[in-house]
């Protein structure tokens, strides 16, 4: 049988509940490059759709980028069909530290 400790639990196991745990060092030079000239050509822009922390976002009909909300996923980097980002960690340690509770 479920307790109710139980149910609230799970309760916060959402997403967004995990990434508030986390906090960001935030460079001051992008990690990320996006060559925006190759997004013009990109039929299907999958960044939009599958980053999860929605550092792409189409503003005028174009692609805009932000790194500072980035989670070191990796995603944009393998799924990018016209190999427009250049992707690199964070310098020394900066960028996301993620904290698990
Ligand atoms: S998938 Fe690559 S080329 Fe396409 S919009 Fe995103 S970053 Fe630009
Ligand atoms: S590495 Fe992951 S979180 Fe960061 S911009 Fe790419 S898809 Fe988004």
């Amino acid at each position: 049988m479920t307790t109710e400790t139980e149910v609230k639990k799970r309760k916060i196991s959402r997403i967004e509940d995990i990434l508030n745990n986390d906090v960001w060092d935030v460079d001051y030079e992008p990690h990320i490059i996006v060559d925006y000239s190759k997004c013009r050509e990109c039929e299907w822009k999958p960044c939009i759709r599958l980053c999860p922390a929605e550092c792409y976002t189409m503003v005028g009909g174009e692609v805009l980028f932000s790194y500072e909300g980035c989670l070191e996923c990796g995603t944009c980097r393998v799924i990018c069909p016209e190999k427009a980002v250049k992707w690199e960690y964070p310098k020394s340690g900066r960028g996301i530290h993620f904290r698990f509770s």
